[in-house]
């Protein structure tokens, strides 16, 4: 039931699908036409050399996903039973769940407003209430970096590791460097999803040349140099295939390229919606520059209409002048657009709930940001057409 005459969009617009070039089926063609089919090969050595020059880290090593990188920081970092760390509240599962993997435990620290990300006071708070925290685990949201400096500083004084995921962020700049070195180590993705992709895989950067050869072991089962399987520790299955290194080759060419459109259409946004009761994913104009990977709109107090969720289900009431999340995400779902939620903030998790969390304001900024915010279609084949028409839709919504 619309209040509104707008046709849906011929083509479904997604949140953010995958961009092909066509270098990529070269790439991968050129490992299929020389058997460099498994997790060795001229793909996997090029895209660590280019990576690593790219963010300007030492070392990068190619994995299986995102997740593994994440993972293999946390055993870099030295993560074991019962012990604390100190993670990104309002991020993707998993930014959080390796030290779950490893035994350790989440003190989850609550979101800042100015960049949706991990909130230096509260982190700050954290060390002050729970001196056994060793580790930090910050996620830069949507493709906008956090404070590094200020969380690397606190880190620092306090003796702990810094795990930086640039799942989100690759090719973002903090202060005249890219994010994905400022942790000891660090995670990038090519998941589906992310800026560029390779169908799957990720790649764990950092300065510490032996951490990385380290991690590399881990990764192909830790075998030792014998005549036999010989192992001395634990291992994994999380190298990254050569065919899907190639697609990520061919993407690596054309990183700019998408973050300029990924701007453009973070832009069209913000001049579309200059007159609504709206604010867009806000970020630190002065020291950063986000990929924009993801456009995200949050909702004035006083534009909300009610709006009650619980673990599986949303239920508003519509009002005259008023919206929700819940709303735009159904009306832009019915003229074939796909929207999402702002990422669940983990202390919400039913899995984490249990979990120590830390906030500086009274109420949680993160539940906040989840309440009143959404993300928009994002997808950077979305001509401006269609993104016009999404913006009226939005409009609509708060007719
Ligand atoms: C996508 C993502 C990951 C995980 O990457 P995968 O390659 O999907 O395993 C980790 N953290 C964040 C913030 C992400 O968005």
């Amino acid at each position: 039931m619309f209040r509104y005459e707008i046709r849906p969009l011929e083509n479904r617009v997604w949140l953010s699908s995958p961009t092909m070039h066509g270098e990529e089926l070269d790439y991968m063609q050129t490992a299929y036409r020389t058997n460099w089919m498994s997790t060795v090969g001229e793909n996997i050595n090029t895209i660590e050399k280019e990576l690593a020059e790219l963010v300007g880290v030492k070392a990068a090593v190619g994995l299986s996903a995102g997740t593994a990188a994440l993972h293999l920081c946390v055993k870099l970092a030295g993560v074991g039973p019962g012990d604390l760390v100190a993670c990104s509240d309002m991020t993707f599962s998993a930014t959080v769940n390796p030290v779950t993997y490893e035994g350790g435990e989440q003190v989850f620290i609550d979101t800042e407003r100015d960049t949706w990300n991990m909130d230096p006071a509260a982190l700050r708070e954290a060390f002050a209430r729970y001196p056994g925290i060793k580790t930090v685990v910050s996620a830069n949201l949507y493709g906008t970096p956090a404070r590094l400096d200020e969380i690397r500083a606190i880190c620092e004084e306090n003796g702990a590791i810094l795990i930086e995921d640039a799942a989100e962020s690759l090719g973002a700049v903090y202060k005249g460097r890219q994010t994905g070195s400022f942790g000891r180590f660090n995670a990038i993705s090519f998941n589906g999803n992310k800026i560029i992709t390779g169908s799957s895989g990720g790649m764990l950067l950092t300065d510490d040349e032996q951490a990385a050869a380290q991690a590399r072991s881990w990764s192909t089962q830790s075998r030792d140099a014998a005549p036999w399987y010989q192992h001395k520790e634990i291992g994994y299955n999380y190298r990254i295939s050569n065919v899907i290194a190639g697609v990520v080759r061919g993407q690596l060419p054309h990183l700019q390229e998408h973050i300029a459109q990924k701007k453009a259409i973070y832009e069209r946004y913000r001049d579309g919606f200059k007159d609504l009761p709206v604010h867009m994913n806000p970020f630190d104009e002065q020291n950063s520059v986000p990929n924009y990977w993801l456009s995200c709109l949050l909702l004035d107090e006083e534009a909300m209409c009610e709006q009650t969720r619980d673990d599986h289900t949303a239920v508003y009431t519509p009002a005259p002048g008023k919206t929700c999340p819940t709303e735009i995400l159904e009306t832009l779902a019915a003229h074939n657009a796909e929207g999402r939620p702002i990422w669940k903030p983990m202390h919400m998790q039913p899995f984490y709930r249990e979990r120590r969390f830390v906030k500086v304001c009274e109420q949680s900024v993160g539940e906040d940001i989840f309440r009143r915010g959404l993300c928009l279609p994002s997808d950077n084949k979305m001509t401006p057409e269609e993104q016009n028409r999404i913006i009226e839709i939005v409009k609509a919504c708060f007719a």
